[in-house]
């Protein structure tokens, strides 16, 4: 892997740009490029032919300086440690940003959820979380969704960890299932807090929401929410890619029919209202936005220059590296950062974890407008720090914010012992 698409070494970068401003001293700065703690697991599970497979997963604290650690658990092949602690260290940058009292932590196992079936996928969850089970905690360390887990995983990790204690534990878990203390506005939050960011900063540049073209990369979670919602608040997709192609639209997709039509045939292929394009060319085409909300590294030296887009916002965590960054801000690209534009998700886990502790639950329209009210706080707090150093992009501010925030915790609490 390059050092171009190499997380920790993107991390390390990010970190340095913002320290140029902030100018913290060498072993502080030392200090926040090394994750806290990281636990290697490699486990046997009984799959349904009888025979035992053994599967490896990690889980990654970077920090809990500031409270928690707090982060998602994916389910990919392609999870590496490296990944894992760049991740964990984006959510202690992005709860800074987001100003809620958790550090950052992620975890993952390596596995292809496609050639699983759901009893092995539910063996393959429970004895992870018994493997972990020793360092997470809602005092400690907090899992959520990421990519390809979801709320009926959150309930087999809440339950497997319960029956350890002898005790429900609903806050060891956010993302689960509203029954078992999950919160309203959880699903969509990202899609939601991507869609905030988007309508502020079209209010600071001028731009007409509804004349605006937006571009999204990703048909998870993420992508088909912040679609649905640009959408329903009548603004202009006018392209979104799934998993083999891409659909296209000028005068504006039809996203409930869109979603529709994939529901019923597993395929963007086909659908009437729309060019089908190949998957790459989602990322150049003419458009005003561009979205990416599917995985890392996507926006890469090699395809920057045909970005279209006057500005990025970036739903999915690190998908543009620093080399594209350049390219991308030499052409005058503004790119809203993963740590500001996509911390919708982990501010309703916070509401979510709350609700848990105290335990008394909110109404849908509580939760929306708090997740609101945070967004928008966070964006003018980034927005404030860029006007401060003129010339800094967007993901420079957000890492001094995030930084300032982090480094003072530490600071305060002294180092032990
Ligand atoms: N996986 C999500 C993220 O990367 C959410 C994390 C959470 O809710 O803890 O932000």
């Amino acid at each position: 892997m390059s050092n171009d698409t190499n997380p920790m070494e993107i991390v390390s970068k990010q970190i340095d740009a913002a320290n140029e401003i902030l100018q913290l001293p060498a072993d502080e700065v030392a200090c926040l490029k090394h994750p806290e703690r990281t636990l290697e697991v490699n486990f046997p599970v009984i799959m349904d032919s009888g025979h035992m497979e053994v599967f490896t997963g990690y889980r990654c604290q970077h920090s809990t300086a500031r409270g928690p650690a707090k982060g998602g658990l994916r389910f990919s092949p392609f999870v590496t440690p490296d990944e894992v602690k760049a991740l964990a260290s984006w959510m202690t940058f992005k709860c800074a940003v987001a100003n809620i009292p958790f550090g950052g932590g992620k975890g993952g196992v390596i596995i292809d959820t496609k050639k699983v079936s759901e009893h092995e996928l539910e063996r393959i969850t429970r004895r992870f979380t018994a493997e972990i089970s020793c360092i997470i905690g809602p005092d400690r360390d907090i899992p959520a969704p990421d990519m390809y887990t979801n709320a009926k995983i959150m309930a087999w990790i809440m339950d497997t960890y319960s029956m350890g204690k002898g005790y429900a534990v609903p806050g060891v878990v956010t993302g689960k299932p509203i029954e078992l203390g999950g919160s309203l506005g959880r699903t969509s939050a990202t899609g939601r807090g991507v869609t905030i960011t988007l309508q502020e900063l079209l209010k600071l540049y001028k731009m007409d929401f509804s004349k605006t073209r937006v571009a999204v990369q990703g048909f998870g979670n993420v992508g088909l929410w912040t679609a649905k919602l640009i959408h329903s608040l009548g603004g202009k997709v006018v392209g979104i890619s799934g998993f083999k192609s891409c659909a296209y639209n000028p005068d504006g997709l039809d996203i409930p029919k869109l979603e529709a039509w994939v529901a019923e045939t597993n395929f963007i292929k086909g659908f009437p209202q729309a060019e089908v394009l190949s998957l790459e060319e989602v990322l150049s085409l003419d458009c005003d936005v561009l979205i990416p909300a599917a995985t890392e590294a996507v926006i890469t030296a090699d395809n920057a220059d045909k970005v279209k887009a006057k500005f990025i916002v970036e739903g999915a965590n690190g998908p543009v590296t620093p080399a594209a960054e350049t390219i991308l801000t030499k052409k005058g690209v503004i790119i809203i950062p993963d740590i500001l534009a996509n911390a919708g998700g982990v501010i309703v886990s916070y509401f979510e974890w709350v609700q848990n502790n105290m335990p008394y639950y909110w109404e849908e329209d509580e939760v929306l407008n708090k997740l609101t009210r945070a967004m928008i706080k966070a964006f003018h707090d980034v927005d404030d720090i860029r006007s401060q150093y003129p010339g800094i992009t967007y993901r420079q501010a957000a890492y001094v914010l995030a930084l300032r925030r982090e480094n003072t915790a530490r600071r305060l609490r002294g180092c032990y012992p």
